[in-house]
């Protein structure tokens, strides 16, 4: 049983904000990002932004909605 106490944080260097997306790059490995970031790479041809569990921004434009 695994309970995360510790929020995700983006992965973008310089950037500490938490995470609410995972992005889902096909020429790299996936990344955390906050939603900022995701909007910004989500434009990128190829590049998918799926919503974490706890993300409670809005999804950015093209972002996947399930
Ligand atoms: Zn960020």
């Amino acid at each position: 049983m695994t309970t995360d106490s510790e929020p995700p944080r983006c992965e973008i260097e310089g950037c500490n904000d938490r995470a609410s997306f995972e992005l889902h790059i096909p020429w790299k490995e996936n990344e955390l990002v906050c939603a900022g970031h995701a909007r910004v790479k989500g434009r990128q041809e190829g590049i998918v932004a799926d919503a974490l569990a706890n993300a409670t921004d809005e999804f950015p434009n093209g972002a996947a909605k399930r």
